[in-house]
């Protein structure tokens, strides 16, 4: 592959987990992480790419800004979380994003937004008019609407659907592993790194699922192979790369990076509402 395979791509999709954006011994925001990422966005901004962020931590944000001291566990109370941590997660965004002269925008969606046409299609145009206006968008699971029915249930999915909505041509998705590994390597210290996978065949839905676990988000490595699915057949290339150290985008850009990727495999018969309506939940 050319070192400046990547750099070709026209719209790309970075999904942030709670985990890879918080300290871990308190919680709270690690703002040197979160000025880094944006940094690297606005780095793949100015080379002419789209760059659009899928950012979980509605939840995360807002228990701290409340002050529960236990993860909340009722629906009631994870949605009062997501308003108040959502909002102040855009707000730090949005300083953070006008640093590097660029504008974010908020796009909040929910299963609902994709099942129905009419928003299915708003929410494309919002898109759409943002990328032609030169914007940032972020976007979240509507958390304080959604309840089980509405949920798309992890940020993997949602961000592969965001990438087949936009039409995005590289996804990358910044976890707390390398990538794809044949085995647990927390468990077999044989496992290794898949650097490239051309088919989600057996044998990579055999290691995702042993794989599983070794992913503290709510989206472990099968959220992340579903994600890939959705990717990869709506035209998209993806990526799972450790957000450890987010430096790794522009690793990603220069063609030397640690991580898997997953070749696209466009699909012309592939429609995302029939998917998720058949898929997801
Ligand atoms: N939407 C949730 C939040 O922002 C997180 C979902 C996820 O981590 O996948 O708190």
């Amino acid at each position: 592959m050319e070192s400046d395979y990547f750099r070709k791509k026209k719209r790309v999709v970075v999904k942030i987990g709670s985990s890879s954006l918080n300290h871990e011994a308190t919680g709270n925001l690690n703002f040197g992480k979160l000025e880094k990422l944006v940094r690297e966005l606005c780095d793949i901004r100015n080379q002419g790419i789209d760059v659009c962020l899928v950012s979980s931590g509605a939840i995360a944000v807002g228990r701290k800004a409340i002050g529960l001291t236990e993860p909340p566990e009722g629906i009631s109370t994870k949605q009062a979380c997501a308003s108040v941590g959502q909002a102040r997660l855009m707000m730090t965004y949005q300083k953070m994003f006008s640093e590097y002269h660029q504008t974010a925008g908020q796009v909040l969606m929910t299963k609902g937004t994709m099942l129905n046409n009419v928003s299915r299609k708003n929410a494309q145009n919002t898109f759409e008019e943002l990328f032609h206006l030169g914007v940032i968008p972020i976007v979240n699971e509507n958390d304080t609407v959604s309840t089980y029915e509405m949920q798309f249930g992890d940020n993997d999915t949602l961000s592969a659907i965001v990438a087949s909505l936009i039409g995005a041509d590289l996804l990358i998705l910044l976890s707390d592993i390398d990538g794809l590994f044949t085995d647990d390597p927390h468990k077999n210290p044989e496992a290794e790194l898949v650097k490239v996978v051309d088919e989600l065949d057996g044998d990579v839905l055999a290691m995702a699922k042993s794989s599983t676990g070794s992913d503290v988000g709510t989206g472990g490595m099968e959220t992340k192979i579903t994600a890939a699915k959705i990717a990869t057949l709506s035209g998209a290339d993806m990526i799972i790369a450790n957000g450890a150290d987010v430096g790794i985008l522009h690793r990603i850009f220069e063609g030397n990076f640690v991580g898997t990727l997953f070749k696209e495999h466009w699909n012309e018969d592939f429609y995302i509402a029939d998917f998720i309506e058949k898929s997801i939940n």
